[in-house]
């Protein structure tokens, strides 16, 4: 058994790309935009596939099938594939259409391999648009999405991807988000339901959104490891402990003097030169 790691690429239902230069070329033929929103200022998410939205596993006859799947889907070849989605993704995809979001699958894997599982993620046609590989481009050897050139706004768009180098020539544009696998526990697409797409209306410009979203992540990321660390020491005091604790849901800035003056007690420095170091990094 072997998880299939698909190469990027354009849509069944859209067109095809355009632009071409000495470092850029693009997979297929000649490109084209997107067809016109449906709905004035409408905002367009792109979304990645594999390891964003599901994970597909490739299974041959000889060995037993995984566990735990959601559906399984059979290529031109009879290949077979178990695909697994990521929690909340049914959840997302109604949430994002219930917002007017323009929902773009954007994906680097080619269509044969794609459009089969999209079949069956998308029963209810959710998904506005597919782009598969043809759609991608090609720049220092990688598959890249030009989100430039398909004839949307910039500051309507955001996409929401596991892998960098996919938006590396738009990643103001970009959400980074973990590589999905199998965790039950995975929240990352409940986490931009609550967080991000239930607050972006008040930006003008989407990007404005997203670099507010990606810091308050940062502060949250810094909180959480605080916390983290603290409930692993042993041998602190517990005044200390909960001191700590409470300042580790503030402001991470102005917790950084705090934690230096405490370390500075004689007594009282084993644990926290470490939190400090974790801190800052
Ligand atoms: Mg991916």
């Amino acid at each position: 058994m072997s998880t299939t790691f698909p190469s990027p690429m354009p849509l069944s239902r859209s067109p095809q790309f355009a632009g071409n230069s000495a470092q850029l070329s693009t997979h297929g033929p000649s490109p084209c935009a997107l067809p016109p929103p449906t709905l004035p200022n409408q905002r367009t998410v792109f979304l990645d596939l594999d390891h964003t939205l599901i994970c597909a596993i490739s299974c041959p006859p000889s060995l037993l099938p995984p566990q735990n799947y959601d559906f399984l889907v059979k290529n031109d070849h009879n290949r077979v594939r178990y695909v697994r989605k990521r929690p909340y993704v049914d959840e997302f995809l109604k949430y994002l259409s219930q917002k007017n979001f323009e929902i773009v699958v954007f994906t680097a894997a080619e269509e044969s391999y794609a459009s089969v599982i999209l079949d069956k993620l998308d029963p209810k046609g959710l998904i506005s648009h597919r782009l598969y590989r043809k759609s991608c481009k090609r720049l220092d050897g990688r598959s890249v999405k030009d989100l430039s050139d398909l004839g949307r706004d910039l500051k309507n768009v955001v996409i929401i991807d596991d892998q960098p180098t996919s938006y590396r020539l738009q990643p103001e544009n970009a959400i980074p988000i973990r590589p999905f696998i199998d965790e039950l526990q995975d929240h990352e697409l409940k986490k931009l339901m609550d967080n991000f797409f239930d607050d972006y209306e008040q930006y003008e410009d989407l990007k404005d959104a997203i670099k507010h979203y990606l810091e308050v992540e940062k502060q949250n990321r810094r909180g959480r490891l605080i916390g983290t660390r603290f409930d692993t020491g042993s041998h602190l005091p517990v005044e200390v402990k909960a001191f700590f604790l409470c300042i580790s849901f503030q402001q991470f800035p102005c917790s950084i003097s705090i934690f230096t003056k405490i370390a500075r007690s004689p007594k009282r420095c084993s644990g926290f030169t470490i939190m400090i170091f974790v801190c800052t990094s």
